[in-house]
């Protein structure tokens, strides 16, 4: 592999996924819908002209892979192996164009839990808009490498901060769009009273995380509030922090789940956000829902026995 890095195109393309396998209380080990990895896989290696693949087939593939490795999949109750299939161009030339070559791996890593104890941490954002991480008619809706090395440094000024991740904010509106890698919900109070889920649009400015996909799936499923796929405009998320609307503010993503947000800073000012102060319930919810099915306490067709 050394060597085919080495002979990498610079202007050919790099693009991965993320998912997990879990070892439940059966000793059983599953995965989570992994056919959307796959599906959002092989879209991300259209948009880069990276050869076409057979999504089943690679998830076959991987089946193998985690069998044979399967004693490196730690025992639960809250840890997994990450498994990050990768795809990345190998052609030997200077030219920006589809690449002749190609290499696709996977690499398997066991991880621990997210949260230690189980216990939510939540954490702080930095909010700037002089930096966007997408933008219409872009890739931000690929998991494409070029879409992440540009965002580490201002990962790094927000750590600098005192700030965990990144809000990425897009456009005049200053919209929310996403927290680091994860996508963003907010549970709040419409200004009539209704409890509602907000999550920004698949407008092409946000990943379409699986976990979002689940999450919106089982709010939906359960009816219980209004559940809204729809722009979240800086102004309109600070006015209902200021009336004491909104309730927990979290990022979803494979590695967390979910991960609530304490607090927002935004051009020099800290807003806290209470996400803490309301259990956080609809978090810690979605948490369980989702972690009894990935560990199998809970039957569903979402979690695949090898
Ligand atoms: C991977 C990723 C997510 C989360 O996707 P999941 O499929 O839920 O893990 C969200 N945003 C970005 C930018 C990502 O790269």
């Amino acid at each position: 592999m050394a060597a085919a890095m080495r002979s990498r195109c610079p202007g050919s393309g790099a693009l991965f996924e993320g998912m997990k396998a879990f070892r439940g209380a059966d000793d059983k080990i599953r995965l989570f819908r992994p056919e959307l990895n796959m599906q959002r896989m092989e879209r991300s290696a259209q948009r880069v002209c990276l050869p076409a693949f057979d999504g089943a087939e690679l998830l076959e593939c991987i089946r193998a892979l985690v069998r044979l490795e399967q004693e490196w999949v730690p025992p639960g109750p809250r840890a997994s192996l990450y498994i990050r299939p990768t795809f990345i161009g190998t052609e030997p030339s200077l030219g920006v164009a589809p690449p002749g070559q190609a290499l696709l791996f996977v690499i398997l890593c066991p991880v621990g839990p997210y949260f230690p104890g189980g216990h939510f941490s939540p954490v702080g954002l930095l909010a700037d808009p002089s930096h966007t991480r997408a933008w219409p008619g872009g890739a931000g809706h690929c998991k494409l490498g070029g879409n992440y090395g540009p965002t580490i440094a201002l990962q790094r000024a927000a750590q600098a901060r005192g700030c965990q991740q990144v809000l990425w904010l897009h456009g005049p509106e200053r919209l929310l769009t996403e927290v680091g890698t994860m996508n963003l919900f907010v549970f709040w109070h419409r200004e009539d009273g209704e409890l509602e889920l907000v999550t920004p649009p698949l407008d092409g400015l946000i990943l379409p995380g699986v976990t979002r996909q689940s999450l919106l799936e089982l709010a939906r499923e359960w009816g219980e509030f209004g559940v809204r796929e729809g722009p979240l405009p800086m102004g309109t998320v600070l006015a209902a922090l200021a009336q004491g609307r909104l309730r927990e503010m979290f990022g979803s993503g494979t590695a967390c789940v979910v991960c609530p947000v304490g607090g927002i800073l935004y051009e020099e000012k800290w807003y806290p956000v209470p996400t803490m102060e309301h259990g956080p319930e609809l978090a810690q919810r979605f948490l369980r829902v989702l972690s009894d099915i990935q560990y199998g306490h809970v039957p569903s067709e979402w979690a695949q026995p090898l």
